[in-house]
């Protein structure tokens, strides 16, 4: 038998560090266990040393039927010849309820590209859907570039190539197989008209990517994924969605709307994505996370 204090270490352990790797059975197994120690892992896998953290960070908004978004529920856009009407932001309906039957059950509804979320290739492309995006693809080391002065001044300012250079000089190249986020500020004001900062023609600004510098890190680097505290990895200065075509025709994705990059370092943290599985899904809502 252990006492009591060396079961709670064991469990934590567990929880913390090699959940992740063990799964719930074994891991259930050794809290039977008792004292046995944490099984070795084979040469070839994951350590749980190598995938240790102290800190997890949410870096997803809630989403919720008032949440902004690029288009207005109800207000008809029209993209090339053909005119759609955009549905509410989200929808919950509420088909069984605890109070009645003691289960909850929803139909939950929306555009794809809404909330936290991810632009699969095939949002711009004929490329990959969600659900063929490759499980280790989704966990990547982050670096992030923090525009926040110059996007103050502007709402349309850009990561440009020269910001990559300067971050470069600082930090070091962009990790291998990175997820490259764009730091703007502009998730602080997610509750506030400026998040839109509507221009005198009724049209978004907010911060966003340089065609220059995707296809740098295109060409010249290994990026996996980019990310943005905005509505788009375009604004106004990329009309064309050049950054969208770009990037995603390239058979790459993004995030859009990511939350609290204040809160992770500017390179050292993994970012986890949990994009929902879904056949022929061209992006969607999903649950990000730092691990740090
Ligand atoms: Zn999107």
């Amino acid at each position: 038998m252990c006492n009591p204090s060396i079961i709670e270490k064991v469990r934590k352990r567990i929880s913390r560090r090699n959940l992740l790797k063990v799964g719930a059975t074994s891991a259930a197994g050794i809290l039977a266990s008792g004292c046995k120690s944490i099984p070795k892992s084979k040469p070839n896998e994951i350590t749980p040393e190598s995938i240790s953290f102290n800190q997890v960070v949410d870096l997803t908004h809630t989403l919720h039927p008032e949440f902004p978004a690029w288009f207005t529920p109800g207000v008809e856009r029209k993209f090339g010849t053909k005119t759609f009407l955009p549905p509410a932001i989200v929808e919950v309906e509420r088909v069984m309820k605890f109070e009645e039957i003691k289960i909850n059950l929803n139909k939950i509804s929306y555009w794809e590209h809404v909330g936290t979320h991810m632009d699969a290739p095939s949002h711009f492309s004929e490329g990959s859907t969600v659900d063929k995006i490759r499980a280790e693809d989704l966990v990547l080391p982050l670096a992030v570039i923090d525009i926040k002065a110059k996007a103050e001044r502007d709402p349309l300012a850009l990561v440009t190539l020269e910001d990559i250079k300067n971050w470069e000089a600082k930090n070091g190249p962009i990790p291998q197989r990175a997820c490259l986020a764009m730091n703007s500020g502009w998730a602080n004001h997610v509750k506030t008209p400026k998040f839109k900062s509507l221009n005198s023609e009724g049209k978004h600004q907010q911060p966003a990517f340089h065609i220059d510098a995707i296809e740098f890190i295109k060409e010249e680097r290994n990026v996996v994924s980019i990310a943005v505290d905005t509505f788009s990895f375009d604004n106004l200065h990329s009309p064309e969605n050049d950054v969208h075509y770009s990037w995603l025709g390239d058979e790459r994705w993004g995030i859009e709307i990511i939350n609290n990059l204040d809160e992770v370092p500017v390179v050292g943290a993994t970012i986890v994505v949990g994009q929902p599985k879904i056949q022929g899904g061209s992006g969607g809502p999903n649950r990000v996370i730092a691990l740090i």
